[in-house]
């Protein structure tokens, strides 16, 4: 696959959660989000089934699975038919990868932890002491709505507010940083404060924010309209920061301002220059930030394995997450479905690659590679010239 082009820098005209903690941590990043060409760049499995847990909360708080006797197993089938939906619109190389839902990594746990969160949050069982379903309660349910403020300049999608407890509830499905687990980070409490204000602005007063994650774990924090109003204030000051970055002319590379904090798991590293120009010492380390290198392949050799065509590279010139600039590495044993949906486009020698989330091999004395299934993927670089 080719590196996509970074967007023309544009102005923003509506923040959300997701995109105030991008322009917090690099505006770039923020560019990308809400302008980038995000069909190139393939979802990881964790994704796909993260956007299902979503689904089945979502359905979970409409209701839909009272009609059944059987709790668990209408939301196991409404599990089955999200992820298949998820999955069929998945990119091309996920699922040249997976060749069904079912071979997603985790999958029937996952299955069956959405089953257990679905049932203990949204449908508590007869005789347990949340009882939700009274007419008033469902009548102040609200689940998946978009608020907007009044101004016209913040917006967010609440996944369930529950009017009538003044709270409001998050679904995460996503990568949680070592020790955040059990508490609700920093960036997660941005996330709960605005929609507070969200659901404010919209005559609903919220006194506490829950985070509900994949694995059933659960944290809370209590909020005041001061704080969610000040949260407010926070995103309209970074809305008009990255405005302005546009106005002075700024583009993608000179908004990008890249730190193992801001790039941990950013969507766009296959096509940040400023990502692969900076000097990335310990980053591969830093939580799960992983290994990302770029080099120009000298070799190149193909070889079928347990029925698989897989390709060995040597990249010289390289760098990246803790590679010594100008180094010498190898890339192993790559299946050539895992590198290019079309098996004819695939790297050759003299082509310069960038390989995102590559995994060290250990074992080995010199500095050699493998890629991950889940994670990796392969990016040829075009000459400067090929982009005009
Ligand atoms: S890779 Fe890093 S520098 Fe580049 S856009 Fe993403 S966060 Fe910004």
């Amino acid at each position: 696959m080719q590196v996509p082009e970074a967007p023309p820098a544009q102005k923003i005209s509506l923040i959300s959660p997701s995109l105030y903690e991008a322009v917090r941590a690099c505006k770039a990043k923020a560019l990308w989000i809400r302008f980038g060409p995000r069909d190139i760049i393939p979802e990881t499995p964790n994704v796909v089934l993260g956007i299902t847990f979503h689904k089945v909360m979502e359905a979970a708080a409409l209701n839909q699975p009272r009609s059944g006797n059987d709790i668990a197993e209408t939301v196991r089938s409404i599990f089955d038919s999200q992820a298949q939906a998820a999955f069929g619109r998945a990119h091309p190389l996920l699922r040249g990868k997976y060749p069904t839902k079912e071979h997603l990594p985790h999958y029937f746990l996952q299955r069956e932890r959405a089953v257990a969160v679905a049932v203990r949050f949204l449908h508590p069982m007869p005789g347990t002491d949340a009882g939700v379903h009274t007419p008033e309660a469902e009548s102040t349910n609200q689940s998946e709505r978009t608020f907007t403020s009044s101004d016209g300049l913040i917006t967010g999608r609440i996944d369930w507010l529950k009017a009538i407890d003044h709270g409001i509830f998050d679904y995460k499905s996503g990568m949680v940083r070592e020790g955040e687990e059990y508490e609700v980070s920093d960036r997660e409490r941005r996330q709960l404060l605005l929609y507070s204000y969200l659901a404010q602005e919209n005559s609903v007063e919220v006194r506490k924010g829950t985070i509900i994650r994949s694995n059933g774990t659960v944290c809370s924090i209590d909020i005041t309209p001061h704080e969610a109003n000040a949260a407010s204030q926070e995103a309209r000051r970074m809305l008009q920061e990255y405005n302005n970055a546009v106005e002075e002319g700024k583009g993608f590379n000179e908004m990008a301002e890249p730190s193992k904090e801001a790039c941990w798991f950013c969507p766009c590293i296959p096509a940040c220059q400023k990502f692969w120009q900076v000097q990335k010492d310990d980053w591969a380390e830093f939580e799960g930030f992983g290994w990302h290198i770029e080099g120009t392949i000298s070799q190149l050799s193909t070889a079928v394995l347990q029925g698989l065509v897989v390709m060995t590279f040597t990249l010289k010139n390289c760098a990246g997450t803790d590679i010594q600039e100008g180094a010498v590495v190898t890339i192993e044993q790559v299946p050539t479905s895992w590198i290019s949906p079309d098996p004819r486009i695939l790297p050759k020698e003299g082509d310069i690659v960038r390989i995102v989330h590559a995994r060290k091999s250990y074992s080995e004395s010199v500095d050699v590679f493998r890629v991950d299934k889940a994670l990796s993927t392969i990016w040829q670089v075009l000459p400067a010239d090929d982009h005009d």
